[in-house]
C-alpha cells in the first residue's frame, strides 16, 4: 500500500519459485497471468541466478509488461513476481513491485500483498536510522525493516522484523540464494505452497499453481516463514499466531472462484451464498442471473435453490479490466458500459433477479440496472452475496474510504431507491458464514461489522453508522 493520504487502497497478487532447471521467469510470468485479477496496474518479476538479482517491472497488465525480450533479461534459478493495483496518486512505476533494497548484508527483492497499519511510524524510525526511501509504499518499509533487523541470515532477519509489523502481509522474498514465503500471524491474505518438478512455488492463490502445472501442497500457515533453496525446504514459526483473521472478502469477491482457500473451493462457497440468498430473500421472477463473472456461481446457486431458471442476460467483454480499478470516477462509470452488453431479446418484459457479489461505492449496480431496464426488463430484484459493506478495509483490499461506501451513508431502503431496483436483499452474516463453512472466529469481518482484528483509526463515527436500519427493502 501507499503510506499517507491514499492509504489502504490496494491488493495484489504474488508468486515465487525456487526451481533450478526451469525457466523461472517464464513460470512466474504465467503464474502472474493467472493472478491478473488481483492487480492490473503494474507487474514485475525479479530473478536470481544464485549470485545476482535482476528486476524488470512496468505499468499495465502482465501481458503488456512482459515480452520475450523482457523475459530473456531475467535468467536464474529463483524468481518472484508481483501484480499490483492501486488508485489515484500512487499509480506510478516507482511504486511497482517487486521492490529491490540493498544493505550491508547484500540485496533482497520483495513482493507484498496486504497492508501494514503502522507503516508510517516504522518509516519515520527507519529514516531516523538513516534509511532512505524512494517510493511511498509500505512494502519498501517492510523491506528496509528486514535490512535493519538483527540476524545472521535472511530468514532470521525476517523473523525479527515480523513482530514489528502490524497488519496484513503475505510476502515473497528473493535473496540471491533462496526464496522465502511469509504470512502474517492473522493470515489475512491467502498464501499457498506447491511443488513443480524438483522445485517449489509459493502463490497468493491455488489457481496460479493449477495453470502452471504445479501441485498444491498446503497453505502457508499464519505466522509461518517458509524457506526454499539448495538445502530443500525449511519452515518455522516466525511469530506465534494468537488468532486468525482471514479476509472474508477474498471469499465474496476478490479471489478467483477456482481457487481453494482454507480447504474451501470458492466456486462452491459462492454457489451456496446464492442458495442462502434464495432462502433468505425469495421473490417470484422469470429469470435469475449472476453479474458476470464474479457472481455467476452465486446466480447459479440462487437459481438451483429457487427453481427459477438461470440465464445470461449481460454479455461481458472478457478483455475489459475490472471497473473498480480505474482511477477516476468518470472512467469508472464509462467502464460499466464498456464491460457489459445486455441481451434485449432475453430480457424483454421479464421479471429478473440479479445476484451480485457486493455493492461497494454503488457506481456499478445502478448502471447495470439502467442497462437492463433499457433492454426491456420489467422488474429487477437485486440480491447481494454479503451484508452491507459499511467500513473501510485497512488490510489490503481497495474498498474506498468510508465516506465513499454507499452503505455507510445510506440505509438499505435508500440504497434500493438509489440503485433503482424493485427490491434489494443482502445476505445475512450468518448466511455468509454458513456458505463458506468455516467458523466465524477465523475471519476478518471488519468491512461488514466494523470489528477490526487489530486497532485502527476510523474516520467516521461508528455509532452513527450503527443506527442505520438493516434488512431487505
Ligand atoms: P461499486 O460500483 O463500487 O459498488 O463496485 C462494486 C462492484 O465492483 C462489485 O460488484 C464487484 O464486482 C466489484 N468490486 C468489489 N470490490 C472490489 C475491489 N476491492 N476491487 C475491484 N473490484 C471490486
Amino acid at each position: 500500500m501507499v503510506v499517507g493520504k491514499a492509504s489502504w487502497r490496494e491488493s495484489c497478487g504474488i508468486f515465487g519459485t525456487y526451481a533450478p532447471g526451469e525457466e523461472v521467469a517464464r513460470l512466474t510470468f504465467f503464474a502472474l497471468f493467472a493472478l491478473q485479477h488481483r492487480g492490473q496496474e503494474s507487474s514485475g518479476i525479479a530473478t536470481s541466478d544464485g549470485k545476482r538479482i535482476r528486476l524488470y517491472a512496468g505499468m499495465g497488465l502482465v501481458s503488456q509488461v512482459f515480452n520475450e525480450a523482457a523475459l530473456s533479461q531475467l535468467p536464474g534459478i529463483i524468481a518472484i513476481g508481483h501484480n499490483r493495483y492501486s488508485t489515484t496518486g500512487s499509480s506510478r512505476l516507482i511504486n511497482a513491485q517487486p521492490i529491490l533494497v540493498k544493505g550491508a548484508q547484500g540485496e533482497i527483492a520483495l513482493g507484498h500483498n496486504g497492508n501494514i497499519v503502522n507503516a508510517g511510524l516504522l518509516r519515520r524510525e527507519l529514516e531516523e536510522q538513516g534509511y532512505h526511501f524512494s517510493t511511498s509504499t509500505d512494502s519498501e518499509v517492510i523491506a528496509n525493516l528486514i535490512l535493519a533487523s538483527p540476524g545472521q541470515t535472511w530468514p532470521e532477519k525476517v523473523a525479527c522484523a515480523m513482530p514489528r509489523l502490524q497488519g496484513a502481509y503475505s510476502m515473497v522474498i528473493l535473496t540471491p540464494e533462496a526464496l522465502i514465503g511469509v504470512r502474517d500471524p492473522l493470515g489475512v491474505r491467502p498464501l499457498c505452497l506447491g511443488s513443480v518438478n524438483d522445485g517449489w512455488v509459493i502463490a497468493s492463490e491455488s489457481c496460479a499453481l493449477d495453470h502452471i502445472g504445479a501441485s498444491f501442497l498446503r497453505e502457508v500457515e499464519p505466522g509461518e516463514v517458509v524457506v526454499t533453496g539448495a538445502n530443500g525446504i525449511d519452515s518455522f514459526k516466525g511469530i506465534e499466531s494468537q488468532h486468525k483473521a482471514i479476509c472474508v472478502f477474498e471469499y465474496i469477491y476478490f479471489a478467483r472462484p477456482d481457487s481453494v482457500i482454507n480447504g474451501r473451493l470458492l466456486y462452491q462457497a459462492r454457489q451456496i451464498m446464492g442458495e442462502e440468498l434464495a432462502e433468505e430473500y425469495p421473490v417470484a421472477a422469470d429469470i435469475v442471473t449472476g453479474i458476470p463473472d464474479s457472481a455467476t456461481a452465486a446466480g447459479i446457486g440462487y437459481a438451483q435453490k429457487s427453481g427459477i431458471p438461470f440465464s445470461e442476460v449481460l454479455l461481458k467483454n472478457r478483455y475489459a479490466v475490472r471497473t473498480f480499478i480505474e482511477p477516476d470516477q468518470r472512467i469508472r462509470e464509462l467502464g460499466v458500459r464498456l464491460k457489459f452488453n445486455p441481451l434485449p431479446q432475453v430480457l424483454k418484459g421479464k421479471q429478473l433477479i440479479i445476484v451480485d457479489d457486493s455493492i461497494v461505492r454503488g457506481t456499478t449496480t445502478p448502471r447495470v440496472i439502467g442497462l437492463l431496464r433499457k433492454a426491456g426488463a420489467k422488474e429487477i430484484h437485486v440480491r447481494v452475496c454479503a451484508p452491507p459493506i459499511r467500513y473501510p478495509c485497512f488490510f489490503g483490499v481497495d474498498m474506498a474510504t468510508q465516506w465513499e461506501l454507499i452503505a455507510a451513508r445510506k440505509s438499505i431502503p435508500q440504497i434500493r431507491e438509489f440503485i433503482g431496483a424493485d427490491s434489494l436483499g443482502y445476505l445475512s452474516l450468518e448466511g455468509l458464514i454458513k456458505a463458506i463453512g468455516l467458523p466465524r472466529d477465523v475471519f476478518c469481518l471488519a468491512c461488514l461489522t466494523g470489528e477490526y482484528p487489530i486497532p485502527v483509526q476510523l474516520e467516521m463515527d461508528k455509532l452513527a453508522l450503527e443506527s442505520l436500519p438493516r434488512g431487505v427493502s
